[in-house]
C-alpha cells in the first residue's frame, strides 16, 4: 500500500463513533445530536457525520413511507433525517461530505479505480472501502476545522452491511487509541410479564461489536425507565465498560430535554475524559434551557394546525416521520410565540373520497400542505386549498403545496379548463405547472437520482408583500427539491387575477413565492422551496412564525 493511502489521521481532532445495539429506532440520532450539542456548549468545535448502511447512493430515491423524510443539505445532497436533527441541535449547516452511504463509498472507490488513482494495484474491499470511509471522516473534520467529529453509524452492530464501517472504526482506534471513543446506544426491554429491565440484548450487541474488534467506551441505556444501579453493574461487568460510563437514558417527554438530562449525569465530562481532553469551562446552555422552558411551559394558548399530506399511512400505523422538519419548524415558531402547537395529521385522500368533510378544516387555525410527488392525494389537496382560500383560513403551501395552490387558482379563479401539472398529466390543455427545462433531458434519460433542482438558491423578495415583511429582507436563500415549476406563460394572467408572485429567482424566471394580498386573505402563501430545512430551535423560521402568528391571531 502506498503511504499516502493509509489515510492516517492528522491534527488533534477527536472522533466519537455512535453505534446501535440490538435494534434501531430507539433514539440513536437524538442521542448523537444531544451529545454533539453538549460538546459544542463546552466551546468545542463539533461536526457530525451520518453513515447509512444501504446501497442507495443518497436518500433521495427512497420511498418516504419506508425511509422517512429526505433532508436536503445546503449543497443539495439528499440525506437522512438525522442530518436534520444534527443541524437543528447544533444550529449549524452541515456540508455534503458529512453524509455517506455504502453506495456512495463504493461509487467513489470504483470511480477512483477507473481513473487509475490506485496506480495499478489490486483494489480490495478491505482495506480500500474502510480507507475511503476514514478519508471522508478525516476530510469532514478538516472542512469543519473540528475539535470533535461525531460519526453515527446507522442501523445496528449486527448488520452485515455495517461490517466495513466497523472495520473503519477499528482501524482508526488502532491508529489513534487516545483520540477515538465508541458509544453504543442500546435498548433495554422491560417486558410486562417479567417486570424487570433486561440487559441480555445489550450484552449480545456488545459481543457482536467486540467480534468486529471494537470495544465500547460508553453505553447509553435506552429504556422506558431509568436504569437502576443493579442493571448498571451488570452491564459494566459483562460489557467491559466502567460503571460510571453506563448512562441512563429513559424516555423523555421531548427530544430537546435529553441533553439536559445527560448533562445532569455529567456525560460531557465523562466523554472528555475518554477522549483525553481537559475538563475545562462551563457548558453554555442558557439559550437551550430557555427554549426547553418555553416548550414545557404549561397553560400556553393552543394553536391548532392541520397538516394535510399523503404519506401518513403505513399499514396500521400513522407516520409523521416523513414531515419531521415541517412539524419541528411549526413547533419552534409556536414556542417562540408563547403558544402550544397542536398539529393534526390529515390524509388528503380522505377529503376526496368523502370520509372527511371539508368543513372539518374550520376547526383549525391554519392549514399546511407540505411537499409531495405524483398523483395520489392531489385531488383532496386541491379541494382543501379551495376551501381554505374561500373561507380565509390561513394557508401555508410548501413546494407541491405551492404548485397545487397555483393550480387551484388557475382552475377556480381564472376558470381555465383542464388545468394540471405535467407531473400528473403531460398533455394537459393548461399545464400551469410544468417540468423545468433543465429537467426534460434528465427525465428522458431516466437519470432520476440526485438530479432534481436541489439545495440552496436565492430568492428576491417584492417589497411590501407578506413574504418581505416576514423575512425583513430583500433577498433570501432557501433549499430546494423539485423538478416542476410554475409555468411562466400563465404568470401575467395569474397576477392579473390577483395572485402575487412575491419571490422570484434573481433572473426573474422562476416563481419562488406566491401569496394573496393581505386585504383579500389573512395568510395564503406558497413557497417553491423548503423553508423547514432551515428552521432551528434557537432560530425559528420567519415564514413559519408569520404563518403560526396569523393563524393564532385569526
Ligand atoms: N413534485 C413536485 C416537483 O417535483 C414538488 C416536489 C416537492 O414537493 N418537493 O416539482
Amino acid at each position: 500500500m502506498d503511504k499516502t493511502e493509509t489515510a492516517s489521521l492528522g491534527g488533534n481532532t477527536k472522533y466519537i463513533f455512535v453505534v446501535g445495539g440490538v435494534m434501531s429506532g430507539v433514539g440513536k440520532g437524538v442521542t448523537s445530536s444531544s451529545i454533539a450539542m453538549l460538546l459544542q456548549a463546552r466551546g468545542l468545535k463539533v461536526t457530525t457525520i451520518k453513515i447509512d448502511p444501504y446501497i442507495n447512493v443518497d436518500a433521495g430515491t427512497m420511498n418516504p413511507t419506508e425511509h422517512g423524510e429526505v433532508f436536503v443539505l445546503k449543497e443539495g445532497l439528499e440525506t437522512d433525517q438525522d442530518m436534520g436533527n444534527y443541524e437543528r441541535f447544533l444550529n449549524q449547516d452541515l456540508p455534503a461530505i458529512n453524509y455517506m452511504t455504502t453506495g456512495s463509498v463504493y461509487l467513489s472507490v470504483i470511480e477512483k479505480e477507473r481513473n487509475l488513482k490506485y496506480k495499478g494495484r489490486n483494489v480490495e474491499v478491505v482495506p480500500d472501502i474502510p480507507l475511503e470511509v476514514i478519508s471522508r471522516i478525516k476530510k469532514a473534520g478538516q472542512v469543519a476545522e473540528a475539535d470533535v467529529v461525531m460519526v453515527e453509524i446507522g442501523g445496528t452492530v449486527g448488520e452485515y452491511q455495517n461490517i466495513l464501517f466497523l472495520e473503519a472504526v477499528r482501524m482508526m482506534k488502532t491508529e489513534r487509541p487516545a483520540d477515538v471513543a465508541t458509544i453504543m446506544v442500546s435498548f433495554l426491554p422491560l417486558p410486562h410479564s417479567i417486570g424487570e429491565m433486561k440487559t441480555k440484548p445489550t450484552q449480545t450487541a456488545v459481543r457482536m461489536l467486540n467480534g468486529a474488534g471494537v470495544f465500547a467506551d460508553m453505553i447509553i441505556a435506552r429504556s422506558s425507565l431509568a436504569i437502576d444501579e443493579k442493571r448498571k453493574e451488570k452491564i459494566a461487568t459483562f460489557c467491559n465498560v466502567r460503571r460510571e460510563y453506563v448512562i441512563s437514558a429513559p424516555d423523555a417527554s421531548s427530544i430537546y430535554e435529553v441533553s439536559l438530562k445527560f448533562e445532569a449525569d455529567k456525560i460531557t465530562d465523562k466523554i472528555l475524559t475518554i477522549l483525553n481532553l481537559p475538563i475545562t469551562g462551563k457548558s453554555n446552555l442558557t439559550k437551550w434551557k430557555k427554549f426547553v422552558a418555553n416548550l414545557k411551559a404549561e397553560n400556553k394558548p393552543v394553536v391548532k394546525i392541520a397538516l394535510v399530506g399523503k404519506y401518513f399511512k403505513s399499514g396500521e400505523f400513522v407516520l409523521s416521520d416523513v414531515y419531521l422538519s415541517v412539524i419541528e419548524a411549526l413547533k419552534y415558531s409556536a414556542y417562540a410565540l408563547g403558544l402550544q402547537p397542536e398539529i393534526t395529521y390529515l390524509s388528503a385522500s380522505e377529503f376526496a373520497d368523502g370520509t372527511r368533510p371539508l368543513a372539518e378544516l374550520g376547526n383549525f387555525a391554519g392549514v399546511l400542505v407540505p411537499g409531495g410527488f405524483g398523483e395520489s392525494g392531489v385531488e383532496g389537496k386541491l379541494e382543501v386549498i379551495e376551501y381554505v382560500r374561500k373561507n380565509k383560513i390561513p394557508y401555508f403551501g410548501i413546494c407541491y403545496g405551492m404548485q397545487l395552490a397555483v393550480l387551484e387558482y388557475a382552475k377556480n379563479v381564472l376558470k381555465l379548463a383542464d388545468v394540471n401539472t405535467t407531473e400528473i398529466k403531460p398533455d394537459a390543455q393548461n399545464p400551469v405547472v410544468d417540468v423545468m427545462l433543465s429537467q426534460k433531458e434528465v427525465i428522458k434519460k431516466g437519470q432520476m437520482g440526485g438530479t432534481m433542482r436541489l439545495g440552496e438558491y436565492q430568492t428576491v423578495l417584492k417589497s411590501g408583500t407578506l413574504a418581505a415583511q416576514a423575512y425583513k429582507s430583500k433577498m433570501v436563500a432557501e433549499r430546494h427539491r423539485h423538478r416542476y415549476e410554475v409555468n411562466n406563460k400563465y404568470v401575467a394572467d395569474l397576477e392579473q387575477a390577483g395572485l402575487i408572485f412575491s419571490g422570484v429567482s434573481p433572473d426573474g424566471l422562476l416563481m419562488e413565492i406566491m401569496e394573496l394580498p393581505a386585504t383579500v386573505h389573512p395568510f395564503f402563501v406558497g413557497v417553491q422551496f423548503h423553508p423547514e430545512f432551515k428552521a432551528r430551535p434557537l432560530a425559528p423560521h420567519p415564514l413559519f412564525t408569520a404563518f403560526v402568528r396569523t393563524a393564532y391571531e385569526n
